[in-house]
């Protein structure tokens, strides 16, 4: 009679006194004292008429509480259901209709919001703030430290993740303990986690990232958290000499280069970085390589699979790439269209299989046919080749793709050429409707900060290329140095076939960016559609 999550990750807690979490104020808490708020949040989960198999949703903040109330659908074997603070009540209405769960753990200042909506579908709500107060935690208090441990099978479900699906309505992967559990074996052991780690944890909980790869992880080794409520640069500066591993998305690394206070003598100690969710770009590895003597070890997963290939830990890891398959998962390219295999270094669609991969969409049949291939391999979405040493390179999801004329054009290749032109800080490349392309490229591009000139100065001096500026809310107008622009075409003309070239250059102070820093590229093609239509009619 096993739980093989609880017994592998949560188990060994039982009587440790050595801290599993850190706070930034310098306290912690216990592996034993975080496995009693565990073992009190599944008492009180069945208190709410939780059994085995009901799905348990929670848009939460990042509290001790809220992974305790993880902890604690594992023990009563319930499904957890981690939703996105930020989404509004028609969101998490969504969530409930398709995913039934039976108890709502909310935020009180959505629990009104949420009642109604809940009371409609038959779903209890409890609430859980900031704090980490609300009825809940009143609940869990008036409940035992230690109680029965459901008995679950390896593929019994353990979490419904829905994915951040750009098109379409959101849809839930379905994870196993088996899913969840050989991911954390391999990540722990592929990076040498141990009990002397420390883990900065800045990540949000309510994603794979945070949940699973950044927490599993840890627990797995035997290590332990500083758990912050999220990313503050100023307390990563201030805590980092206490921790030994930090994982982040790429944006955690710009923000902190960003900054003059990190240096290598902040991180003497620190002994790994690692990358993920969202492309690294190649340049920020470099200049973060030159900043601190380390290389970032970047790897590659999503919502339905877990990680599926990460950089090596003792061999080389590569800038740009995102390593070669992890141990026990397969990576196969294949032609898009047609499904059949592509020679090494050919671009094509990545396929993943192995004990990391969820066993499909909840409620979506269809679409989980969709997804995986008769022989088991599922379809990523993710466009990527292999270079001669099997390192996976991922050139943009398949839904970027731009088709252009008739041809294929690959964004990362062109925004790897746009990103290198000194001035350029990042760029984000994307299809537009073109009357005679079809589609046709368009660079988002954001300067660095000397290189825009103010647009008075220009005014006055009759210098610089008037652009203008979509910024997310206000318009503003901005001059660019024209040699900026020339060197950006001169260095397109130098690398880039012509059809490949953006035919319009659009400069923004920031691109917009998820909860997990992924480039929004739905809503720059949105927001962009008319962009040439538009121009056609002023050219008129
Ligand atoms: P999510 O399900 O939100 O974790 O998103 C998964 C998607 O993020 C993948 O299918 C990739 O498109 C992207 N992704 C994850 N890690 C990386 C990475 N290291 N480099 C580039 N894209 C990544």
């Amino acid at each position: 009679m096993t739980n093989p999550l609880y017994d592998r990750l949560f188990a060994p807690l039982a009587g440790s006194d050595a801290p599993l979490l850190r706070f930034a104020d310098g306290t912690t808490l216990s592996g034993d004292a975080f496995l009693a708020m565990a073992h009190r949040a599944a008492a009180a989960l069945r208190v709410c008429g939780v059994t085995p198999g009901d799905r348990v949703a929670a848009q939460v903040e990042k509290t001790p509480e809220a992974l305790a109330l993880y902890a604690g659908c594992v023990i009563a074997g319930a499904v957890f259901l981690p939703l996105n603070p930020g989404y509004t009540p028609a969101e998490v209405g969504y969530f409930l209709v398709d995913a039934a769960p039976r108890l709502l753990v909310s935020d009180p200042r959505a629990v009104d919001a949420s009642t109604a909506l809940a009371a409609a579908h038959g779903t209890r709500v409890e609430s859980l703030d900031a704090a980490g107060a609300g009825s809940f935690r009143r609940l869990c208090e008036r409940q035992p430290d230690h109680g029965p441990v459901a008995v679950r099978a390896d593929d019994d479900l353990a979490a419904l993740l829905y994915t951040s699906g750009t098109t379409g309505r959101a849809k839930g992967a379905m994870l196993s303990q088996r899913n969840l559990l050989s991911n954390a074996e391999t990540l722990a052991a592929a990076w040498r986690f141990g009990a002397d780690d420390v883990l900065l944890h800045a990540l949000p909980i309510f994603h794979t990232h945070g949940l699973f790869v950044a927490t599993h992880t840890v627990l797995a080794s035997g290590a332990s958290m500083l758990f912050l409520p999220g990313f503050d640069r100023d307390a990563l500066l201030r805590l980092l000499p206490q921790a030994s591993v930090l994982m982040g998305v790429p944006t955690f690394y710009t923000r902190l280069l960003d900054d003059a206070r990190f240096d290598r003598a902040l991180i003497a100690h620190m002994r790994l970085f690692v990358s993920g969710s969202a492309p690294l770009l190649a340049e920020t590895h470099r200049a973060f390589e030159a900043r601190t003597g380390h290389r970032i070890l970047e790897r590659y997963g999503m919502t339905e699979t877990n990680m599926n290939t990460s950089n090596p830990y003792a061999g080389e890891r590569r800038a740009g790439t995102v390593g070669p398959p992890l141990p026990g998962v397969e990576i196969a390219i294949v032609d898009p269209e047609h499904g059949t295999p592509l020679a090494q270094g050919e671009t094509g669609m990545v396929l993943v299989r192995g004990p990391n991969v969820c066993r499909g969409y909840w409620n979506q049949p269809e679409k989980t046919r969709e997804a995986f291939r008769a022989d088991g391999f599922f379809v990523t979405g993710d466009l990527g080749y292999l270079d001669a040493d099997r390192y996976l390179v991922l050139v943009g999801r398949q839904s970027d793709l731009i088709i252009s004329g008739g041809f294929n054009v690959y964004p990362k290749e062109v925004e790897q050429v746009l990103d290198d032109v000194p001035g350029v800080r990042e760029s984000a490349v994307i299809g537009v409707p073109h009357p005679d392309f079809g589609e046709a490229v368009l660079a988002v591009l954001v300067a660095e900060p000397g290189a825009r000139l103010d647009a008075r100065a220009d005014a006055e001096t009759g210098r610089g290329v008037a652009a203008t500026v979509a910024a997310t809310e206000t318009a503003l107008e901005t001059v660019l140095e024209p040699a900026l622009e020339a060197a950006i075409r001169a260095a397109l003309d130098r690398s880039l076939a012509r059809y490949k070239q953006p035919k319009a250059l659009v400069w923004v102070p920031a691109l917009p960016r998820n909860a997990m820093g992924k480039v929004q590229k739905a809503l720059l093609r949105e927001r962009y559609a008319g962009h040439f239509a538009d121009s056609a009619i002023a050219a008129r």
